[in-house]
């Protein structure tokens, strides 16, 4: 699980498989989610009452959290900690929040006055990426901002993003490292594949490179970019089907997988169309195999 947390950090992606290990773990914490709900702030009490919301957060998640632990019993311990995130996501409705004007519920570590404009400014960039190159996006994910990766008690979340999926459920979890439009636009990228090819395909159909490769054609990062006259054979990385071996422990490894995934579908697209992109992944979820829908080639 170590091998592939570190690059995380320096990455952003998703990597959950509801057929883990550990499925069982995340349903009892959904089930959880609906208990502690009960005494969780709705979410527009949050108004501008700083100290209330700090309050909240240090404490009631903190011991949230802690409770999720103790009660899921030694097996989801070492869950909860290599999945720090899904236990944010599972607890999300505990989470005070607000709502965009476009219906994206927010939650933020730090909603200072000016905050909250800032994320939104920063949600509609990245929204607005994905209308250019896919077509308009229709996702609406809980997105949590969070400017401190210890700020969940013992949990340390990806610096960067990631997003998580439980059930229907998709959190889009964004560090201190990834308040920018290229992390925030990949991860809500993600949650727009998922919410087009529906939350069996994508799991059962969606290879992960194809996944990471889409994301990467609203993530204009030049480390993921292979640069012009180089000559490279990007087609192996269509191999690398499932998360574990897509996200390499190898830092150089993995970042040459982002490139080659999103040469990959770069090809793809133009070959395609990008405003097709939506179609394709509909026809995923209408029952279509992956194979059959996009092609191998
Ligand atoms: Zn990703």
């Amino acid at each position: 699980m170590e091998r592939l947390l570190q690059p995380r950090r320096r990455h952003c992606h998703r990597r959950e498989n509801p057929f883990d290990g550990a499925a069982k773990v995340r349903l009892f914490s959904v089930a959880l989610i609906r208990i502690f709900a009960a005494w969780s702030t709705s979410a527009d009490e949050i108004g501008s009452d700083f100290t209330h919301w700090e309050m909240v957060l240090r404490f009631r998640i903190s011991r949230i959290l802690a409770a999720l632990v103790a009660v899921s019993g030694f097996g989801a311990v070492g869950y909860a900690a290599a999945n720090p995130a899904v236990a944010v996501c599972a607890v999300s409705d505990a989470i005070p929040s607000i709502h965009l004007n476009d219906g994206t519920l927010v939650a933020s570590s730090t909603l200072e006055p000016d905050q909250a404009r800032v994320i939104q400014h920063l949600l509609l960039d990245a929204k607005g990426r994905i209308r250019d190159v896919f077509g308009e996006p229709r996702s609406k994910p809980i997105v949590l901002f969070f400017d401190d990766s210890t700020r969940f008690g013992p949990f340390r979340l990806n610096e960067y993003g990631s997003t998580q999926f439980i059930g229907s459920r998709t959190c889009v979890l964004i560090g201190p490292k990834g308040q920018n439009v290229d992390v925030i636009s990949h991860e809500l990228m993600h949650a727009e594949t998922a919410d087009r090819i529906g939350f069996w395909a994508k799991f059962i159909e969606l290879p992960t490179w194809f996944d990471e490769g889409l994301a990467m054609q609203v993530d204009f990062r030049p480390e993921y970019d292979i640069q012009a006259g180089v000559i490279v054979d990007s087609k192996p990385v269509r191999e690398l089907r499932s998360a574990r071996s897509f996200f390499a422990s190898d830092s150089e490894l993995l970042t040459a997988n982002y490139a080659f995934a999103k040469n990959e579908v770069t090809l793809w697209a133009k070959r395609v169309g990008y405003l097709s992109t939506y179609a394709h992944l509909e026809r995923i979820r209408q029952g279509e195999t992956f194979e059959s829908a996009i092609g191998t080639k």
